[in-house]
Parts: C-alpha cells; structure tokens; sequence
C-alpha cells in the first residue's frame, strides 16, 4: 500500500464534493478516492475548512472590534473540549471481503455498505461486473478485469469515471494503479487493459448522455478542465 495515488479528481470535484452538490454515484467515487490519498484528504479539509469561513462569515453580526475581541477571547479561554471518539459503524468480515469468482479483494471503507448490495456477477471473456445501487441517471458498477485481459474499444456517450480499486491498468494515456481516478468525456476512445500479474477492481460511473446534456452541465466543465 505504499503506492501513491497519481491521478486526482479536480479542485473544482473537490468543491462540489464539499458543498454537497455531486450526483450521489459521483460523491461517492470522490469519497472512495478520498479513502486512498492523503493528498486530497487535506485538500477536502481546507475546502471545508474555508465553506466553514464563509458561513461564519455570512453570519457574523456587524460588531465592533471590542465586543468581537471580546468573544475571542472567551472563546479562546475555554477549555478544549474533549474529543469524543468517532463513530465507526461496525464493519463485518464478509463487508470489508469482496470475493469475485477465485479472487478476493479489500474493500474501501466508504464503499463496503454499497457493495454487499450489489447485483450478482456477470463474467463475460475475463470481464466481471455487478451494478451497484444507484439512482437511474448514472450507472454505478463494480468490474473486475482478469490479467492479460482487454476492455474492448470504446467510446463514450456520457461520462466515465473509473477509480482503479485494486491492481493495475493501462490504457493510450497512462498506467492506473489503487486510488487512481480516471475520467473519459464523451467522443474519447481508448482500449483500458489489465497486463499486471493480478486481477484489477475497479469502480465506474457511466452518465447516459441526455442526463450529461440536460442535468449535469455544471458538473462538466470541471470535468472537462480537469481532464486536460
Ligand atoms: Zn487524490
């Protein structure tokens, strides 16, 4: 696990992650990438941090500098308050296990939920995939590719987005491995291969391209930007 995660989603994703705006099969590809990069954690961090900002700034009643010095210095008075311990949901074996046909993988903590609800296998020439619960603008899915296996050549319609969850991949543009974000615009081609020596998992989003055109127009151009 000492790879370090190469591509990323964009600061504007980050933004919208943080203010709550993505698709909800999007979020949650941020949200597994987030549990692989440390990089983008602290990114999501000084976002958050900064929204914090300015809503305490919205708020903020128009005192004089006395009475907010005041206030800071109650507040900095107090003592810390204690930290209570985080909530964690408990997470069974047969959660954090994903078995596809020989093989068996970690699952991310963000998506162990979403996987045990997931469609059964389809396997077709070393290609597995299970569609996971969505809502029906996108199509959320799991695909495990086998080694020395070819995604067929494809173009998009809409959207795709891939987080490698699990081993290697190529394709024209670069070599993908664990966290790893990939995201193809429409009218992109490419041939995503498995050539590493272990099974690939990924996670992928597709958008039908009359949500792309009608509902996701603001999510494109951060999309696009990133992109090149
Ligand atoms: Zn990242």
């Amino acid at each position: 696990m000492a790879h370090v995660v190469k591509y990323h989603p964009s600061i504007s994703l980050l933004e919208q992650y943080s203010e709550g705006t993505l698709a909800a099969e999007l979020a949650l590809v941020v949200a597994a990438h987030l549990d692989f990069c440390p990089h983008c954690q602290t990114l999501h961090r000084d976002i958050e941090a900064d929204l914090g900002c300015e809503l305490a700034m919205q708020s903020a009643p128009e005192a004089n500098s006395d009475s907010w010095q005041q206030m800071l210095n109650n507040i900095l008075a107090e003592p810390a308050a204690a930290v209570p311990a985080r909530k964690t949901s408990p997470v069974t074996p047969s959660q954090s296990q994903l078995v596809v046909g020989q093989h068996s993988f970690v699952v991310p903590r963000s998506l162990q939920r979403l996987v045990s609800k997931r469609n059964k296998w389809l396997t077709l020439g070393g290609i597995s995939t299970a569609k996971l619960p969505g809502t029906d603008e996108n199509h959320l899915s799991l695909l495990c590719i086998e080694t020395n296996t070819q995604v067929p050549l494809h173009t998009h319609k809409g959207l795709e987005i891939t987080l490698v969850l699990s081993g290697e991949m190529v394709d024209e543009m670069g070599q993908y491995a664990a966290g790893d974000l990939i995201i193809n615009t429409p009218d992109h081609t490419h041939t995503p291969k498995n050539i590493a020596g272990e099974p690939c998992l990924c996670l992928s989003v597709l958008t039908a391209p009359l949500e792309f055109k009608q509902g996701l127009t603001r999510l494109l151009n951060p999309l696009q930007r990133f992109f090149y």
